[in-house]
C-alpha cells in the first residue's frame, strides 16, 4: 500500500505524549477509583491499591487509547471515518469515540462474534460489517473497506497515539498513590503495559512494573527473555482479551527496556480472582481484567511488606459466561 495521510504514525511515544493525551481525555474518560481492600491486603501480606479500569466508559481502558487516536486525526480523516476490526473492547471504544467525535466509524467482526457485542457495538452508533473467519481474511477486508471509503484504519495496540492513550490510567494511579514499590498490569499486545512504563518512568522511577500475562500465552514473557518477538499460536485460555500472538513493534521495545519481569497466571487463578473481586470487592471484572491480580498473589515476584499497583483492565463479560466462572 502506498504511503497515505491514513496510515499509522510510526513514532517511539515518550511521557510527553501521555501527559498530552491525559489533556486530550480530560473530562471525556473517567477518573476512575482507586480501591482498597483489607482482605487483599492481609492475604498478600502487602498494601494494595486496584486502580478499576472495569468502571472505565465502555467498560475497558481501551477507551482511553481509541479516544486520544481519534482526536488527533486531521481534518480530512475526520470526514472520512475510522475503521477497527475487533470482536472485543476495542470495537467498543472506537465506536463511542467515533460518536463522541462526530466521524463515521465501521467495525469488522467475525459473524459468528456474540450478539451483545454487535448489539453493544451498534449501539455505540457503529456500522457492523461482518465476514466469515473460516474463509474470509479480516485484514485484507478492513483494509480495502478503508481505501474504497476513505476511512483510517485504527490498530488495538501498535499505535504511538494508542499507547499514549492507555499510559493515561497508570499516571493517574501514580499521581493519586505515591511511593508504589510494584505496578502489575495485564498483557494482551502491551499497549496498556507500554503506556504504563512511560508513566512509570515518568512519575515513579523507584517503580518495578510487571507484566501478567496468561499462562497458556505467555509470548510476552518469551519475548522479553529472548530480546526478540516471539510469536506463538493462538492461546486457549478464558483471558480472551490476551489471546494475542505477539507483541508489537512499537510495544515491545519500550517493554524490553523498562519492564522488571513478566509472569503469568493459571485460568484457574484467574476465575478465583474473579470470585473475589465479586464476593469481597463487589465488582464485575473479565478474566483478562483479573490478570494483575493473578500475577501479583500467584506470579514468581515477593511482594510482601510492599505498596503495590493493580491494573484492573476491563470488566466486559457475557453475564451467562460470568455466572458459570462463579458457580463452578
Ligand atoms: C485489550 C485488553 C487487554 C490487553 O491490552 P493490550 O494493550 O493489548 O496489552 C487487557 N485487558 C482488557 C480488558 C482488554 O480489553
Amino acid at each position: 500500500m502506498t504511503q497515505t495521510p491514513f496510515s499509522v504514525p510510526n513514532f517511539v511515544p515518550t511521557y510527553a505524549d501521555v501527559a498530552d493525551a491525559a489533556h486530550r481525555l480530560h473530562g471525556m474518560a473517567h477518573r476512575t477509583p482507586v480501591l482498597r481492600s483489607t482482605t487483599a491486603d492481609e492475604r498478600l501480606g502487602a498494601q494494595l491499591f486496584f486502580k478499576c479500569e472495569n468502571l472505565q466508559r465502555t467498560g475497558a481502558f481501551k477507551f482511553r487509547g481509541a479516544f486520544n487516536t481519534l482526536a488527533q486525526f486531521t481534518d480530512e480523516q475526520r470526514k472520512g471515518g475510522v475503521l477497527a476490526f475487533s470482536a472485543g473492547n476495542h470495537a467498543q471504544a472506537i465506536a463511542l469515540s467515533a460518536r463522541l467525535l462526530d466521524m463515521p466509524v465501521v467495525i469488522v467482526m467475525p459473524e459468528d462474534a456474540p450478539a451483545s457485542k454487535m448489539a453493544a457495538t451498534r449501539e455505540y452508533g457503529a456500522q457492523v460489517v461482518t465476514y466469515n473467519r473460516y474463509t474470509e481474511d479480516r485484514e485484507a477486508i478492513s483494509r480495502r473497506l478503508a481505501q474504497e471509503r476513505g476511512m483510517t484504519l485504527v490498530p488495538p495496540f501498535d499505535h504511538p497515539h494508542v499507547i499514549a492513550g492507555q499510559g493515561t490510567a497508570a499516571k493517574e494511579l501514580l499521581e493519586e498513590v505515591p511511593n508504589l514499590d510494584y505496578l502489575f498490569v495485564c498483557v494482551g499486545g502491551g499497549g496498556l503495559l507500554a503506556g504504563s512504563l512511560l508513566a512509570a518512568e515518568a512519575l515513579a522511577p523507584h517503580c518495578r512494573v510487571v507484566g501478567v500475562e496468561p499462562e497458556a500465552g505467555n509470548d510476552g514473557q518469551q519475548s522479553f527473555r529472548a530480546g526478540h518477538i516471539v510469536q506463538i499460536p493462538t492461546p486457549h485460555t478464558i483471558a480472551d482479551g490476551a489471546q494475542t500472538q505477539a507483541l508489537g513493534q512499537l510495544t515491545f521495545p519500550i517493554i524490553q527496556r523498562l519492564a522488571d519481569d513478566m509472569v503469568t497466571a493459571t485460568d484457574e487463578q484467574l476465575v478465583q480472582a474473579l470470585r473475589f473481586f465479586a464476593e469481597r470487592m463487589k465488582i464485575v471484572v473479565e478474566p483478562t481484567g483479573a490478570l494483575a491480580f493473578a500475577g501479583a498473589e500467584h506470579g514468581s515476584v515477593d511482594v510482601r511488606g510492599a505498596r503495590v499497583g493493580i491494573l484492573i483492565s476491563g470488566g466486559n463479560v457475557d453475564m451467562a459466561r460470568y455466572s458459570r466462572f462463579l458457580a463452578d
